[in-house]
């Protein structure tokens, strides 16, 4: 893409009303705006990298035999009820102008209308087990939106439910989705640790949240130092520095971001609505369920949150929104090499606009794409390529910049 014809504009400084890095960045780079506190558009380079994203989920989902759906925000009062959640603080409610003023509250989360849904379709053993999934918004009263894509009153969310006959068979299904989220996480560059935690509004036994270590992480989760069990602060009985309950290794206390979270439901949702099925002896029994959730955009910010530094976004190459930052000085052309790597199917964002070398090599650093290529009058037939992370730049030739890029 020609760098001229995006439509948005980095920032010098950050705008003052943000207060967490990765608004800060993300605002700066032209990749994200807010349109109010915790409620922000993705501009053209924050939606390449939530669609990398959502790609990486998808394909890691469908790999547990995930069925893609896509379920309505307005979720009416009625399926509410039935699962006893309509006073559950954190939705939004909206009052319908029809006559029989119908109240509906923005989805929060889909165990209640799916739940509801699926007692259509399932009869018999023969039909379980499946899950389901959507990338779809979410709605939720969060009082304090200061973190911008960590916390939104709108976010868009990966939400799984998976529904089986019995809890061996939910268990067999809830460690497969476990390691699938670590898959989903190590691919958009990130090492997430399996906590036990509580249900929260969901369940009243424990679940397991994906954290990952920082500063900026709202949670402090225990660790053992020795064989890596960790839970949550909130139920834990653990003690930073404190003997692990396994082995006796050594806990530690950290402050960590939760970027998923999945939930053991049992026979709660299917309880309430009369979820059932007849058992290979003609017997009916309510449906064992599960919920498993990951937060696209608090993702991004969680990879913004750990990998910057002081010059600005230094994206992993599998997240980011384009592979390569090519960069024509005055003086000089990028365009054959710039059709090159198109043709080759490379993502290139290509800087020829009509500025500074210092204004594009800022840019260049603050909008933070794996690679750098510079063509310039000192570069001759050659190219200078440097990788974000790193401060070397090597010269090279066209034939190994494209064997180093096409790697
Ligand atoms: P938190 O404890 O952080 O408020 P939660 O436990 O209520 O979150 P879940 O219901 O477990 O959230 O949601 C599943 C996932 O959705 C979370 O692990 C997180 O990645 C994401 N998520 C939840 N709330 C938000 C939010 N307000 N903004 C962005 N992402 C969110
Ligand atoms: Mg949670």
């Amino acid at each position: 893409m020609l760098q001229s014809k995006l439509f948005t504009k980095t920032l010098r400084e950050a705008p003052k009303d943000e207060e967490s890095v990765n608004a800060k960045l993300l605002t700066r780079g032209g990749y994200i705006y807010k349109n109010s506190a915790g409620v922000y558009s993705f501009l053209p380079l924050g939606w390449r990298v939530i669609k990398k994203i959502a790609d990486i989920i998808r394909e890691e989902m469908n790999a547990v035999g995930g069925e893609e759906i896509f379920m309505p925000a307005l979720v009416e009062k009625k399926y509410w009820d039935a699962t006893n959640r309509w006073n559950v603080p954190v939705g939004y409610e909206v009052f319908g102008k029809n006559e029989d003023e119908t109240s509906f509250i923005l989805g929060w989360s889909h165990e209640d209308l799916l739940t509801a849904m699926v007692t259509k379709f399932i009869n018999s053993y023969k039909d379980l087990p499946f899950s389901a999934y959507q990338i779809q918004t979410k709605f939720r009263n969060e009082p304090r939106a200061k973190s911008g894509l960590l916390r939104g009153k709108e976010f868009m969310m990966k939400d799984l439910y998976s529904f089986h006959t019995d809890e061996a068979d939910l268990n067999k299904y809830y460690e497969r989705v476990a390691k699938a989220y670590h898959k989903i996480f190590k691919r958009c560059g990130l090492k997430s640790i399996y906590t036990l935690a509580a249900g929260g509004d969901f369940t009243t036994g424990n679940t397991h949240e994906f954290q990952v270590l920082s500063d900026v992480g709202e949670d402090t989760i225990y660790v053992c130092e020795k064989c890596g069990y960790a839970e949550n602060n909130e139920i834990s009985k653990l003690k930073d520095e404190g003997p692990c309950s396994r082995c006796r290794g050594k806990i530690n206390a950290h402050k960590a971001i939760e970027v998923g979270n999945i939930f053991p439901l049992g026979t709660k949702y299917s309880k309430a609505v009369n979820l059932k099925f007849k058992d290979k002896n003609g017997e009916e029994k309510l449906v064992v369920m599960g919920s498993y959730g990951i937060g696209l955009g608090r993702v991004m910010g969680t990879i913004v949150e750990v990998y910057n530094d002081e010059r600005g976004l230094i994206w992993p190459e599998q997240v980011a929104p384009f592979k390569v930052h090519l960069i024509e000085l005055a003086g000089s052309s990028a365009k054959k090499i710039y059709e090159k790597l198109r043709k080759l199917g490379i993502e290139v964002l290509y800087d020829e606009r009509d500025i500074s070398a210092g204004a594009k090599f800022s840019d260049a650093d603050l909008i933070g794409l794996p690679y750098r290529v510079v063509v310039s009058p000192k570069t001759g037939k050659k190219f200078e390529l440097k990788k974000r992370s790193s401060k070397a730049i090597k010269l090279v030739s066209e034939a190994e910049l494209i064997k180093l890029l096409k790697s």
